[in-house]
C-alpha cells in the first residue's frame, strides 16, 4: 500500500452502501487503507471498475457463507476471476441458525476456495468463522499452507486456545468497535500478539448511533484498542498501519 494509510478498515461492504463511488471517495479522502469485501463473485468487476484509480481501497473477490446456498454456481466465476486480484473476502463458513443447513455446501465451497488460493499463491484472505473456528482452523491448515496465502481472521469469535491456534497457523486478526464492547472480547484481544491486529468497521452491518457505521470509520476501535493495550491513540493506529504494511509487503 503506498502512500502509507493514515488508519486501517480491513473489512467493509462498499458496494452495501448507498453510493458505492461516494464510499470509496470517503475512504481515500480519510487515507483509509480499505479492503472492500464482495459476497458475490458477480459483484467483484463493479467494485473493481470504480476503485481501479483508488489510492487507498482494494476489492476483495468473495463468497459469502451467507450466500452460499444460492450462489454456490458462482464458484466457477469466483475461479476465473481470482487471478485478478491479490485479494479474497469475504469467504468462510457460519453455523449460526439460518445457516447451518447449508454446512455441507459451505464446506465445500470454502475448501475449493482455500484450494484455488492455495494454487495461485500470494493470496490475502478476509475470514468468516461464525461458530466455526476450529472448522475454519482445520481448512486453513489443511488446504492453506502458510506459504501459499495468508489469512485475517474477520471478527473471530472463537475462544483464547483457538485463538492461539490461528496465531500459531500465521493467522490476523481484523478487530471492530462491535467486539470491544464486552469483557470476554476485549480479554482476547488482549491475548493476540500485537503484530497481528488490524482494524475493521464490518460496515455497513456495524452500527453506529443507530445509523450504518460510515466506511473506514474505525477511529472508535482504534480508540478503544488504545485503551485494552494501554497505549496512545497514535501509537496504536500506528501500529494497525505498520501490521498492514508488514502483512502486504
Ligand atoms: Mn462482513
Amino acid at each position: 500500500m503506498s502512500p502509507r494509510p493514515h488508519q486501517v478498515d480491513f473489512h467493509c461492504h462498499l458496494d452495501l452502501y448507498p453510493d458505492l463511488a461516494e464510499a470509496i471517495a470517503r475512504c481515500d479522502a480519510a487515507q483509509t487503507a480499505t479492503l472492500a469485501v464482495t459476497t458475490t463473485p458477480k459483484a467483484f468487476r463493479q467494485n473493481v471498475k470504480l476503485a481501479q484509480r483508488s489510492k487507498f481501497v482494494r476489492v476483495g473477490l468473495g463468497l459469502h457463507p451467507h450466500l452460499v446456498a444460492e450462489r454456490s454456481s458462482e464458484l466457477a466465476l469466483f475461479e476465473a476471476l481470482l487471478s485478478e486480484t491479490r485479494y479474497v473476502g469475504e469467504v468462510g463458513l457460519d453455523a449460526g441458525p439460518r445457516f447451518y443447513r447449508s454446512m455441507p455446501q459451505q464446506i465445500e465451497v470454502f475448501r475449493r476456495v482455500l484450494e484455488m488460493c492455495c494454487a495461485q499463491g500470494g493470496k490475502i484472505l478476509s475470514v468468516h468463522s461464525v461458530r466455526t473456528a476450529s472448522k475454519v482452523l482445520d481448512m486453513i491448515e489443511e488446504f492453506l499452507p502458510r506459504d501459499r496465502g495468508q489469512v485475517v481472521m474477520h471478527w473471530f469469535s472463537g475462544t483464547r486456545a483457538e485463538a492461539r491456534r490461528a496465531t500459531e497457523l500465521g493467522c490476523y486478526f481484523s478487530i471492530n468497535q462491535v467486539m470491544l464492547e464486552k469483557p470476554k472480547g476485549q480479554e482476547l484481544v488482549q491475548s493476540l500478539p500485537t503484530n497481528r491486529l488490524l482494524t475493521e468497521t464490518d460496515g455497513p452491518f456495524v452500527e453506529e448511533n443507530a445509523q450504518p457505521i460510515a466506511p473506514g470509520a474505525v477511529q472508535k476501535v482504534v480508540h478503544d484498542l488504545s485503551n485494552i493495550l494501554n497505549i496512545s491513540v497514535g501509537h496504536a493506529r500506528e501500529m494497525v498501519v505498520q501490521n498492514l504494511v508488514e502483512l502486504v509487503s
